[in-house]
């Protein structure tokens, strides 16, 4: 077995996900096979919860750092460097936070799975945005 099964759940039918205390299982980072913990799983769809010091957020947290970004382009603009973000790029980057799983079903996900999908939704409607910067102001 190269990984534990993490069959996507259908999103027309939402998971809700019953633990199972379950095996041993090693805890994954991006593939890479870090130390064996006792992983509670999903009984109905074998998703494996998060239970690492990798915690995810929930979406309100990454709204908060997006309204902190816009501070600081607002900023940047009154200086003549980037322009701000304007309320339809903020708008369309909340929307499609909002469609991604990894923001809304938080029982096997990443921190730095989430923190990676961030930064790649801001610089697909602010590819001026470095990638530091955005992780600078995740903390
Ligand atoms: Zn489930």
């Amino acid at each position: 077995m190269d990984e534990p099964q993490r069959r996507e759940c259908d999103t027309s039918d939402i998971c809700l996900h019953r633990s199972i205390d379950g095996d041993w299982l090693p805890l994954l980072r991006k593939k890479r096979k870090m130390t064996l913990a006792p992983h509670p799983y999903c009984g109905k769809c074998g998703l494996v919860r998060n239970v690492g010091p990798d915690r995810p957020k929930k979406i309100g947290f990454y709204v908060d750092k997006l309204s902190e970004l816009e501070r600081y382009l607002e900023n940047e603009d009154s200086k003549g460097g980037k322009n701000k973000l304007t309320e339809a790029q903020k708008r369309l980057i909340v929307k499609e936070m909002e469609d991604q799983e990894v923001f809304i079903d938080l029982y096997g996900v990443m921190a730095s799975t989430q923190k990676e999908k961030f930064i790649d939704i801001v610089r697909k409607y602010r590819p001026d945005i470095e990638e530091k910067v955005i992780e600078y102001h995740l903390g």
